[in-house]
């Protein structure tokens, strides 16, 4: 699929945000747009900060809706999460990465980078995902290694023994599994111990404008990641200091427009074939 050029999408309508209406009808859609191929992924550098080289990508998806135009995940993820359509929304969006860094394994002399992929975690509350994601990673015959799953706490506490058991299913399987938006909710640190995270994703609310309060926050959140042996990834780093700071606090990765937009795979390929010649 192809973006819709920057100048021809229309701004997204607040008014739609509420009108109950559109979302049924949002949803509607959605239920075609796997079929029709309006959704896509567009993956944006995870870059290792101590010496600023492509480490993995962040798969976000994307729909280019016929009418509409583009419309952000922000509000469709949330009407998905609400109906039955998460479930194949999810399992797209892992086949169509792990299929796509076949594509840049194969083409680039099996380069070591990781593609990462949101999975709600409404989805850990379906008893066949485990079986689902054992299937597409057969299919597709990734090296489980080289993906990694992000999930946010939220719904994670609605059911905290189906996730674990789930979420530990899917670690066996050797996937890689990181902790979102860190730094947001209110009960977080509890989530690092009773699930089994080996990444942590700090958000930019955190990263952002770190005051030296909030430096010293930074610091012992990513001391404390370390000493359990986690990956640490900042959000929203906006300056080349900010990036070489987090470096030296121990951050491992770092993810934001400074270092580059997400973009479609076949622009990832390219990017990659230059960045790294055969
Ligand atoms: P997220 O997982 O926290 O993804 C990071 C978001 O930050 C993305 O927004 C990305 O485009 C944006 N971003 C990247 N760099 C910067 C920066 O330097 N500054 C700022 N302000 N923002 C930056 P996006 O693509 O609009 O996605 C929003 C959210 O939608 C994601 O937040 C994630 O929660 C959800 N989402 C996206 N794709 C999927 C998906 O395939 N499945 C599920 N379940 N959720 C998804
Ligand atoms: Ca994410
Ligand atoms: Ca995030
Ligand atoms: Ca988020």
């Amino acid at each position: 699929a192809k973006r819709a050029g920057g100048n021809r999408v229309e701004p997204f309508r607040p008014a739609f945000r509420a009108a109950g209406a559109d979302k049924l009808q949002i949803e509607t859609d959605l239920r075609r747009a796997i079929e029709r191929k309006e959704l896509f992924l567009a993956y944006q550098p995870i870059i290792r900060l101590k010496d600023g080289e492509i480490a993995g990508f962040e798969a976000l998806m994307r729909w280019d809706h016929p009418k509409r135009g583009s419309i952000p995940p922000s509000e469709f993820i949330p009407i998905a999460e609400m109906s039955d359509l998460i479930g194949p929304l999810g399992l797209f969006a892992i086949d169509r990465a792990a299929s796509d860094l076949m594509v840049w394994q194969q083409q680039t002399g099996n380069l070591p980078v990781f593609v990462s992929v949101n999975l709600s975690s409404a989805q850990l509350l379906n008893a066949d995902l485990y079986n689902d994601v054992r299937a597409l990673l057969q299919k597709t015959q990734v090296n489980p290694g080289q993906l990694k799953l992000e999930l946010t706490e939220s719904l994670m506490m609605e059911n905290p023994e189906q996730a674990r058991l789930v979420l530990g299913k899917l670690k066996e399987t050797g996937l890689s599994l990181a902790l979102d938006d860190f730094g947001t909710g209110y009960s977080s640190l509890a989530y690092l111990t009773q699930f089994p995270f080996d990444t942590i994703k700090l958000d930019k609310a955190l990263v952002r404008n770190a005051t030296e309060k909030r430096a010293v926050l930074l610091r012992s959140v990513i001391a404390m990641a370390r000493a359990l042996e986690m990956t640490v990834v900042a959000e929203g780093v906006e300056t080349d200091e900010d990036a070489a700071e987090l470096a030296k606090m121990g951050c491992h990765f770092g993810q934001s427009y400074l270092f580059g937009p997400p973009a479609p795979a076949d622009a990832v390929l390219r990017l990659l074939k230059e960045r790294f010649p055969l």
